[in-house]
């Protein structure tokens, strides 16, 4: 195997071909391409991202390449007895996985998404890749987008949208059957990529749910209360002072009027017969039967 194996091109393509072969491999295997990956994964994109970058710097040059080709030639002609070439590789090739070479393999497209408030990225990888590469790559971004993709208001939406593409085509993928892979290819990877553990085994569809039953139990609490909440105080008397409305209350344990000259802990707002009849605003109220007394402390 040699470089132009590597980039997948022929010893007499163009320059501007070969160019063209290295972007198209950098897209894909650049570990910057996968912020998803755990560090295992990233290491092996880290080490096929190597193997792409030394093949290009001995292949850009013309000159290079020149000498590189004659260097290879005789070595392959040698080893193989005259005009026979040595074993023959090819770049992987539809229906092949565009990562390990193995098939079958089918188009994917995988997104998922960053968000912060009003800042949000997506990322997409459209890919023809096999079972195992499918299912890793799959799976590792449906648990970032479940992490990182919910934190916007449009962002929310678009990861609801994201999360469903994600999984109709992790469904796709699984109804695969197990890679093999043709000891010609060449591919960057040498094998499919672990697919690890399952969308339901990771922290983001956890985390997911967590979240969901925070919101779902706050939505649940809020629309149960009743409108007027407040807090009973213990009723106390003044002597001077009576209770009536817009009189103001004071004291630390029974509360008693006084005059809202002097210092108090909040407002004699209304007079009911149910506490239930306090407005919002009153956060308290004082039982002093037949009548309740709503009590506002921002008063
Ligand atoms: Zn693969």
């Amino acid at each position: 195997m040699n470089y132009f194996d590597i980039l997948g091109v022929s010893v007499d393509d163009s320059t501007e071909h070969i160019n063209d072969a290295y972007r198209r491999l950098a897209r894909q295997f650049h570990p910057d391409q996968h912020p998803e990956a755990s560090a295992a994964e990233r290491a092996r994109w880290t080490d096929a991202m190597a193997s792409i970058n030394a093949a290009w710097e001995a292949l850009k040059d013309p000159i290079r390449r020149a000498q590189y080709r004659a260097s290879i030639e005789p070595v392959r002609a040698s080893s193989s007895g005259g005009r026979q070439a040595g074993p023959t590789y090819r770049a992987a090739r539809v229906g092949e996985c565009d990562l390990c070479g193995s098939g079958p393999a089918t188009q994917v497209v995988f997104k998922h998404q960053h968000a912060y408030l009003i800042r949000a990225t997506v990322y997409t990888s459209q890919l023809e890749l096999c079972r195992g590469c499918a299912l890793a790559l799959g799976r590792a971004r449906q648990n970032r987008t479940l992490i990182a993709g919910w934190w916007g208001v449009l962002s929310f939406f678009r990861n609801l949208g994201i999360v469903w593409t994600n999984t109709i085509q992790l469904r796709r993928a699984a109804r695969l059957t197990s890679p093999t892979r043709s000891p010609e290819v060449v591919t960057p990877l040498a094998t499919p990529l672990p697919q690890g553990r399952s969308v339901f085994g990771r922290f983001g569809f956890w985390f997911t749910m967590v979240v969901v039953a925070i919101i779902a139990t706050a939505i649940a609490g809020s629309a149960s209360q009743p409108e007027s909440v407040g807090s009973n105080l213990p009723v106390g008397s003044n002597p001077s002072v009576g209770w009536a409305t817009g009189n103001c209350i004071a004291g630390s344990g029974p509360v008693y009027p006084v005059s809202c000259s002097a210092p108090h802990v909040g407002q004699i707002v209304a007079r009911v017969t149910d506490r239930s009849l306090c407005s919002v605003q009153a956060e308290s109220y004082v039982e002093d039967a037949p009548w309740v007394w709503c009590i506002d402390e921002n008063l």
